[in-house]
Order: C-alpha cells, then sequence, then structure tokens
C-alpha cells in the first residue's frame, strides 16, 4: 500500500524527524488560510498523486508551457492562483503513464532554501536479505539514471537485522554522502530514526528523494514515498486509514475486499490462479507460446466458491480479457470448489470469451464432472502446457 507524501511525512514528524510545515489543501479555497499559517516568505506548492517525477511532470490540461507538479510560490497570491490552477487538473509525470493522474490534493509546504540534494532509501533488499540502506550524493534526479550513468556514486548498505543501525553504519552514510558539520550531526541521528520508522511501520521502501542540506547546514527530508508490506496491514489499522482508493485501480480494489492477490496487466488473457508460484509460472507459459496475461491472480490456498465467483467477476469485467484461463492445483484446495465457483460465475456474469480450465489433484474427478456436466462451453486441458497452448490458440494470439 502506497501513501501520499504529505501523510507519509506526517509520519515522519512524529518520529521527530526533519520536516517543514505543511498543510494539505483539499479545495481551493483553503489556499489562502494554509499560506497565511505557513507565513512564508517561500512556499511550494506539491501535487499529491501517488507517481514521483511530479516536478518535471506536465498538466495535460495546460499546455507545455505551464508550470509543474511543484511549483515555488513567493507571495501568497501567487499560492492562490497556483493552487486553482493545478487543483483537479490531470498531472502526467514519468511515472504516471501517459494518461496521468487527477490532481485531489496539494500539500502548501514552508519552502526551504536548498545547498545540495541528496538521494536516501530505505528497502527490502533480497540479495542480502536485509533491510539495506541506499544512498547518493545525486538527489533530486531519478536514481534509475544514476544507476546507469554513474553506478560509482550509489552506496548500498545493508543492516544487521539483530545490531540495527550502529554509530560506524551511520558514519558510513555520512561519508558516503559528503556530509559534515551540522548536516553530519543531523545524519548520525536521523539514519537510525529513519531505520526504526522502517522497521516499526512494516514499510517495504521509504525513499527520500530529494534529502537536503539546507543552506544553515542542516538536513531536511524534502520529499517523501513510503510504501507499506501489505501483508502486515493487520498490524497495522491506523495506516489502513491513509490508503486513498482514488489512487488504485478499480479491480484491484475490488480484490482487495476478497482477499485476492490481483495485479492489472497489458495483456488480453485473463488468469485464475491458486498459489503465486503457479501464477507466475502460468504467466510465463502463456508468454512462452506466443500472448500476453491480462493479470495475475492468486486465489489463495483456502478460497471458497464465494471467492471464485468474485475473482471471475473481476477478470471478465476487464474488457482487454479475450479468453480466461483457470489454472487450479487442489493441495488444501479442493477442485470440486474450484469448479462450483466458476459454474456459478458463470451463470451470473454470463461467459462472452473462451474458458480453458485445467484442474489437478484433490477431488481432480469430481470437480473435472461437474464442468463436463455443465452445459458450459468450455475447452478441458490436461496439463499446464496443453492448457496454456489451447488458451493463447483461442485468443487467436499465437504468433509463434
Ligand atoms: P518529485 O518531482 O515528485 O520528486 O517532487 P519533489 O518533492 O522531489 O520536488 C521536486 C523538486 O522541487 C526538488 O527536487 C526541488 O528541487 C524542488 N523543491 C521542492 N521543495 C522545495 C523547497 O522547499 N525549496 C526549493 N528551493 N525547492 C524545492
Ligand atoms: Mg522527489
Amino acid at each position: 500500500m502506497n501513501i501520499h507524501e504529505y501523510q507519509a511525512k506526517a509520519l515522519l514528524k512524529d518520529y521527530g524527524l526533519p520536516v517543514a510545515k505543511g498543510v494539505p489543501i483539499f479545495e481551493a479555497g483553503e489556499a489562502r488560510k494554509a499560506a497565511e499559517q505557513l507565513g512564508g516568505p517561500l512556499w511550494v506548492v506539491k501535487s499529491q498523486i501517488h507517481a514521483g517525477g511530479r516536478g518535471k511532470g506536465k498538466f495535460k490540461e495546460l499546455g507545455p508551457d505551464a508550470k509543474g507538479g511543484v511549483r515555488l510560490a513567493f507571495s501568497m497570491d501567487e499560492v492562490d492562483a497556483n493552487v486553482a490552477e493545478m487543483l483537479g487538473n490531470t498531472l502526467v509525470t514519468k511515472q504516471t503513464g501517459p494518461d496521468g493522474k487527477q490532481v485531489n490534493r496539494l500539500y502548501l509546504e514552508d519552502g526551504a532554501d536548498i545547498d545540495r540534494e541528496l538521494y536516501l532509501s530505505i528497502l527490502v533488499d533480497r540479495s542480502t536479505g536485509k533491510v539495506a540502506f541506499v544512498a547518493s550524493t545525486e538527489g533530486g534526479m531519478d536514481i534509475e539514471t544514476v544507476a546507469e550513468e554513474t553506478p560509482e556514486k550509489i552506496l548500498t548498505l545493508p543492516i544487521d537485522p539483530e545490531a540495527g543501525v550502529t554509530e560506524a553504519d551511520a558514519a558510513k552514510l555520512c561519508d558516503g554522502l559528503k556530509l559534515g558539520g551540522a548536516a553530519r550531526e543531523d545524519g548520525m541521528t536521523i539514519f537510525p530514526t529513519l531505520y526504526k520508522a522502517f522497521v516499526e511501520k512494516d514499510m517495504s521502501l521509504l525513499e527520500i528523494n530529494p534529502l537536503i542540506v539546507m543552506k544553515d547546514g542542516h538536513l531536511r527530508v524534502l520529499d517523501a514515498k513510503v510504501s507499506f508490506d501489505n501483508n502486515a496491514m493487520f498490524r497495522h489499522p491506523d495506516l489502513a486509514e491513509l490508503r486513498d482508493l482514488l489512487e488504485e485501480d478499480e479491480k484491484e480494489i475490488e480484490a482487495s475486499k476478497y482477499d485476492l492477490a490481483y495485479v492489472a496487466l497489458d495483456g488480453n488473457i485473463g488468469c485464475m490462479v491458486n498459489g503465486a508460484g503457479l501464477a507466475m509460472s502460468t504467466m510465463d507459459i502463456i508468454k512462452l507460446y506466443g500472448a500476453e496475461p491480462a493479470n495475475f491472480l492468486d486465489v489463495g490456498g483456502g478460497a471458497n466458491a464465494e471467492k471464485v465467483t468474485a475473482a471471475f467477476k473481476i477478470i471478465t469485467a476487464d474488457p482487454n480479457v479475450k479468453g480466461i484461463l483457470v489454472n487450479i492445483f487442489g493441495g488444501i484446495m479442493r477442485c470440486d470448489v474450484i469448479a462450483e465457483g466458476v459454474l456459478r460465475a458463470v451463470k451470473e456474469v454470463g461467459l462472452s470469451v473462451p474458458l480453458v480450465v485445467r484442474l489437478e489433484g484433490t477431488k481432480v474427478a469430481e470437480g473435472k464432472k461437474m464442468i463436463d456436466e455443465s452445459d458450459l462451453d468450455v475447452i478441458s486441458a490436461d496439463d499446464l502446457d496443453d492448457a496454456a497452448q489451447k488458451i493463447v490458440k483461442a485468443v487467436g494470439g499465437a504468433a509463434a
């Protein structure tokens, strides 16, 4: 789950981390009061969308010469004018895709005098199995670009989970970021605190781009992107409330209601599979035979007919889906339950595209019999290979 910058900053502020004073704005009428509250003389008006690159982004409605999604304002009138111009319009950035995202919230912030822009993030590093810091002196730009062009400017520092961020670790980060004086003193307390926030809040990513050294020599968190581990959200009901449904794919929201692991993709074969590994291999084999999956969908081990029905509805609601592949290995999950769910779902929503079903495992004979005896027009398959070839052929997608 992702949250907005202003929400992430409020969370970091609770840990005593240095963020600017700011006020979220939902309606243009709120701008003047917020600007007065902050006092100036420099304000920053920031679009709140779940995508980066806002500063360099362009508003669809405003033409190529208009300013981007993060704007400096030097008077209250400028704040007003920018808020009025930005709110409700569609911001297109490198990360939003060509459709862009509607800006429904702004964040008005006390502006900082920047001396240097740095990059700092904390993430789960799969290669070491540890939480790691990634730091670079090249802040304010795409870290992917830095990684490509000047990889030597990136420091990756895995943290020992038993020891946490030691003084030696913090010092290494300060060295890597070339911090001296007040900034170095700040860093020595900020880095362990960021790590604490990351672990306590079950984050999967905390990206500060840029972390700045201000003209007065101190550090400040200027931008903040936070993602949480969905599997840990049950431990954080307060954080779950920060979710902004307008930022999410409708099908993914529906799927999350039923506890289905669903990710929308660009292809045309809808997949319903149990188990993440099987789902991945199903997607791979669809690609192998020359077509593209429309989604990743793991109905999980303990799915019931209701869940299967919901999953089926989500898949068929996607207009890009030209065929459906159900690939179930019955372990804990019984094939007859899957069959019942599929039959019920088809009865409820109808079936306008070819459907290939491959069942294997517990109660497979019963499951197959139920499907065979129904008047459904189902193509049955014996194994994964067979199933993939049949669905790719059915959508006419086989290039190879
Ligand atoms: P992003 O473009 O979505 O990554 O948004 P950021 O919050 O990182 O802001 C983009 C850029 O705007 C930063 O890299 C800064 O150069 C600039 N910026 C943001 N806040 C301030 C500020 O308080 N003062 C000044 N001078 N520049 C700022
Ligand atoms: Mg940024």
